[in-house]
């Protein structure tokens, strides 16, 4: 079968790779000059640099894994994490360590978190009696992302990091976000899970990192599936899909192709509109709204920022959500050693103005400065602004979701997956392994969205981890 991939990100190359080694003819369309999506590294002022902190999970599936070591081989590095958390003016270590925030945290945050753990259990039976009183009355249950994350961590920490966490990450108050978005991003169902991880005798290895950059591992999924006999057009923006009953013509620049099926890693609305869905399809997609990020790159006249990989700011005091140093993620002798590019994530919404790069380039030193760190000599700021990262999760993203889903399921050529292609925060091994699906429910008769529904209610359990 001849099989087009739209989008060259970690999902799209896994589904090149499992396609072409299924013996289907494969074309990858991407629209960036380089593959690897949002895992791409660019390189700025000499150095490799990730699109923001990236890191791998230290388990994924079998099937993910052996993909993860035939991509990268050795150069797949074990790290320990070295994290810091800027909380109410403290600095903290993360993973967290209960002595150093004991001793670092207000008391008053302290006193509230234990107590919090220590009354977990009753919380929880209250919440579930009145969500089955509000039930059984017809009425909504307490389905907000905040609700939820005060019913299972308590209100101290609901309240004190994740709810100036999330509003800066998503723009508004997690009290207007689903409770998805609580399921999604927070692994911790109950306080004492909380405690438990802390308590845990750390493992060796708390994620894994490619030598040379995260990019690393698109360009090595790339070059697999090009030994399959996959073909990449990079540069290459797909303007439209036309479905015929014998095949799909994909239209990207003045080309076209024709193929037999389209697996697309695109935002979902854009695919869509490119397939000429009708007018109500194309307007339940206007109602998945993302937040964007501006990722400003700042070139530092020192060996090194500090020995974190990163640094947190989860308070409303700064738009900066978070800084990291790619070079302390990795051992890898070809990083400069005289300077180090460092990453600020700036969550923004996509509908305003242009940045600003002098303005951020300021926000980001000046939240550093006050933090407490000494800034090195800025030798030069380079801003990338992705515009879609976090899906906003409301009651209505979901009704949309599910109607773009039902148009896709009823085409028998076309299929939709990956991070935006399903509207999910999910990270690089979720979609590798969703690319990987992509192969098992391709067949004579096109796509079998009856095996692809059963694979995508697994994703539903998936958990970001920051
Ligand atoms: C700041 C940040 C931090 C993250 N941290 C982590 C982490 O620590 N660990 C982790 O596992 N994951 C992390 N992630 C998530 C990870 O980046 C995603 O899971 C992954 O990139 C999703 O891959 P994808 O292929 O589904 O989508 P994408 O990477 O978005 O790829 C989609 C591709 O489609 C292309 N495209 C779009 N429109 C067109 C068009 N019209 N024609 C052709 N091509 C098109 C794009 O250029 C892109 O290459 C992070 C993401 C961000 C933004």
């Amino acid at each position: 079968m001849r099989i087009a991939v739209l989008g060259a990100g970690p999902a799209g190359l896994a589904a090149a790779v499992a396609t072409a080694r299924a013996g289907h003819a494969v074309e990858v369309f991407e629209a960036g000059d380089q593959v690897g999506g949002m895992t791409a590294s660019p390189t700025i002022a000499g150095q490799r640099v990730d699109l923001g902190s990236h890191r791998l999970h230290p388990v994924a599936s079998p099937p993910v894994e052996r993909l993860l070591r035939e991509a990268l081989g050795d150069d797949l590095q074990g790290r320990r994490r070295r994290g810091r958390i800027h909380l109410e003016g403290r600095w903290l270590d993360f993973p967290l360590r209960p002595v150093d925030m004991v001793t670092h945290l207000p008391p008053s945050f302290v006193a509230g978190a234990l107590w919090d753990v220590a009354v977990g259990p009753w919380r929880s039976r209250a919440s579930r009696r009145a969500t089955d009183r509000t039930v059984g009355e017809g009425g909504p249950p307490d389905d907000d992302a905040l609700s939820t994350l005060r019913r299972r961590l308590g209100p101290t920490v609901a309240d004190r990091f994740y709810r100036p966490y999330l509003t800066k990450l998503y723009g508004v108050d997690p009290s207007r976000l689903h409770a998805e978005v609580a399921d999604r991003r927070v692994a911790a169902r109950r306080a004492t899970d909380v405690v438990a991880r802390m308590l845990r005798p750390r493992p060796e290895v708390d994620f894994r990192y490619p030598r040379t950059g995260f990019g690393q591992l698109a360009e090595g999924l790339a070059d697999l599936a090009r030994g399959a006999g996959a073909t990449i057009h990079l540069a290459s923006a797909v303007t439209a899909v036309t479905e015929h009953v014998d095949r799909v013509t994909v239209t990207a620049g003045a080309t076209t192709t024709d193929v037999d099926v389209v697996v697309s890693s695109l935002p979902a609305p854009l695919l869509v509109r490119m397939a000429g869905a009708g007018d109500d399809v194309v307007g339940a997609a206007s109602a998945l709204v993302h937040r964007g990020l501006h990722l400003v790159h700042l070139d530092l006249d020192a060996p090194r920022l500090s020995q974190a990989d990163a640094l947190y700011f989860p308070g409303t005091d700064t738009p900066v959500a978070r800084v990291s140093e790619p070079r302390n993620f990795r051992e890898n002798p070809d990083d400069p050693p005289d300077h180090s590019v460092v990453c600020a994530e700036i969550p923004y919404d996509p509908r305003g103005p242009a940045p600003d790069t002098a303005a951020l380039a300021r926000t980001v030193t000046e939240t550093l400065q006050r933090a407490g760190l000494a800034v090195p000599q800025v030798r030069g700021v380079t801003v990338r602004s992705l515009p879609r990262v976090y899906p906003v999760y409301t009651a209505g993203s979901r009704r949309a979701l599910d109607r773009l889903e039902d148009w896709v399921a009823g085409r028998r050529r076309i299929l939709t997956f990956g991070r935006q292609g399903l509207h999910t925060p999910d990270n690089t091994h979720h979609v590798l392994a969703m690319g990987l699906d992509v192969a098992d429910v391709v067949g004579a008769d096109g796509i079998d969205h009856r095996a692809w529904a059963r694979r995508r209610a697994a994703y539903r359990d998936f958990v970001v981890e920051d």
